[in-house]
């Protein structure tokens, strides 16, 4: 024991100095403490102690690995559109410059200008969004995790949710619907079977102690045989005529057409069917910022913002300016402009073409490449069962792991997939202007596996 290296000794020492400025000296006194503290450890258990020179070695690795884990860009070839690893939705470029310009500056954030009166925040964006999904009303939130715990909490607290038992799902993330609705104060009210559940199910639950019924968007998987749910608008129809509210759970969040994801429904569509409340995502497939918003009805949208819950939900001016450019390419019906659409919009041939560029820029190292037919994802919870089709540049290796791992282990890092022990790498969700990088990264990973 006395031969291990004394803390301070250590954490001034000056091969330390690089970690010493990057971390500070408090986090490199930190790592000295947790080295010193396993060595013990491993004296105890019988093992030698180590000297200074290499217990400075581990604390400078750690103090690397720290820095690693810093956020860094990747470059998703994955293949998968709204990867929740990654990040989901990928922000337009007007987005990044819009908080480029203000994110440093004071903004206007909750001050009318014109009068020089205190104003409600996000009012202007909520009206864009109603406008955008065809509501009367909207409410801005931190996620729509966060939507469906406000809407049950205002709407169900000490009162109960009618939900089919086959919507008692975990939607990513650990989202469970029945633990959500007891954090909401409400009490859940199950009908039908996991398999099937009739309008007559929820008739017979319905009853004074109802405050709404409950329908979830099977974001993420699907149940197939023998199986039966009412149509949203039955469901709409029985509720009304028993003077309960609707509330949907859609999660995807689609406002505009998308060619290849057709059987997705749209806020819209649930609107139309007669869902009072619908909840979603604004960084699946609505393609912005991480938020969550509730349209629908205004009476029942005004109950909510003025929940006590509401304000603790609500979102950052970050996100407010990240939003606005999104909210705009809506509106002015460009949403080819917002990264998510163009990428499930892209043709075969484009992306064919693109790949066909890397590999002449790869030059010799292209002969180990080959452009596949792949298929690719929207992701995010969307049609599990519809894959989309798209091109891929396919690596041929001996070791398709090490290969991936390198790539992985760059900056920019690359995420391909490994299918058939090859390295694929997905041209439909490499970002436009990631080309470059992409092919750096590529030479780099190849030659180091030629040296080996
Ligand atoms: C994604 C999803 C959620 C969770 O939304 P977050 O924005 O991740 O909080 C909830 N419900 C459904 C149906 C979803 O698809």
């Amino acid at each position: 024991m006395k031969r291990l290296p004394r803390v301070d000794l250590l954490a001034d020492a000056p091969e330390l100095a690089p970690a010493r400025e990057l971390l500070g000296r408090r986090a490199v006194v930190g790592l000295v403490r947790e080295v010193l503290a396993e060595q013990r450890e491993f004296v105890r258990a019988g093992g030698a102690a180590i000297g200074a020179e290499e217990a400075l070695k581990l604390v400078a690795g750690r103090a690397e690995q720290r820095r690693a884990s810093r956020l860094r860009a990747v470059i998703n070839a994955t293949g998968v559109v709204l990867h929740t690893n990654l990040g989901r939705a990928p922000l337009p470029p007007e987005s990044a410059a819009r908080l480029t310009e203000l994110a440093w500056r004071y903004t206007s954030v909750e001050l009318d200008l014109e009068l020089g009166t205190r104003s409600r925040r996000a009012a202007s964006i909520e009206a864009a969004l109603a406008e955008i999904s065809g509501a009367e009303s909207a409410l801005l939130v931190v996620n729509n995790a966060a939507a469906v715990l406000l809407a049950l909490s205002t709407l169900a607290a000490g009162r109960e949710v009618v939900v089919s038992r086959g919507e008692l799902v975990e939607i990513g993330g650990g989202f469970r619907i029945p633990e959500v609705l007891v954090r909401s104060g409400a009490r859940l009210r199950e009908v039908g079977t996991t398999n099937r559940t009739r309008v007559g199910d929820y008739a017979a639950a319905i009853d004074a102690a109802t405050a709404c019924v409950l329908r979830v968007h099977p974001s993420n998987f699907r149940i197939s045989g023998f199986t039966e749910r009412p149509s949203l608008r039955e469901l709409c129809e029985l509720s009304h005529e028993r003077g309960v509210p609707l509330v949907k759970d859609l999660g995807g969040g689609l406002v505009s057409e998308l060619p290849g994801i057709e059987g997705e429904p749209s806020v819209q569509s649930c609107l139309t069917a007669g869902a009072d409340l619908v909840c979603f995502s604004l960084d699946k497939l609505f393609g912005g910022p991480q938020g969550g918003v509730i349209v629908g009805k205004r009476e029942l949208v005004s109950r909510l913002r003025d929940d006590p819950l509401a304000r603790a939900l609500r979102v950052d001016k970050l996100i407010l300016l990240a939003l606005e450019p999104v909210i705009e390419a809506y509106q002015r019906g460009q949403s080819e402009r917002i990264p998510v659409h163009a990428m499930l919009r892209a043709r075969p041939e484009a992306l064919e073409e693109r790949i066909r560029g890397w590999q002449r820029a790869l030059g010799e190292l292209a002969a180990r490449t080959t452009l596949i037919e792949t298929t690719a994802a929207a992701g995010g919870g969307t049609l599990p069962e519809e894959p989309l089709g798209s091109r891929a540049l396919s690596i041929r290796t001996e070791d398709a792991e090490g290969l991936s791992r390198a790539l992985r282990r760059g900056d920019p890092a690359v995420l391909p997939r490994i299918a058939d022990g090859a390295v694929l790498l997905d041209a439909r969700t490499v970002l436009p202007g990631e080309d470059e990088a992409l092919i750096a990264a590529l030479r780099a990973a190849l030659s180091l596996e030629n040296q080996n």
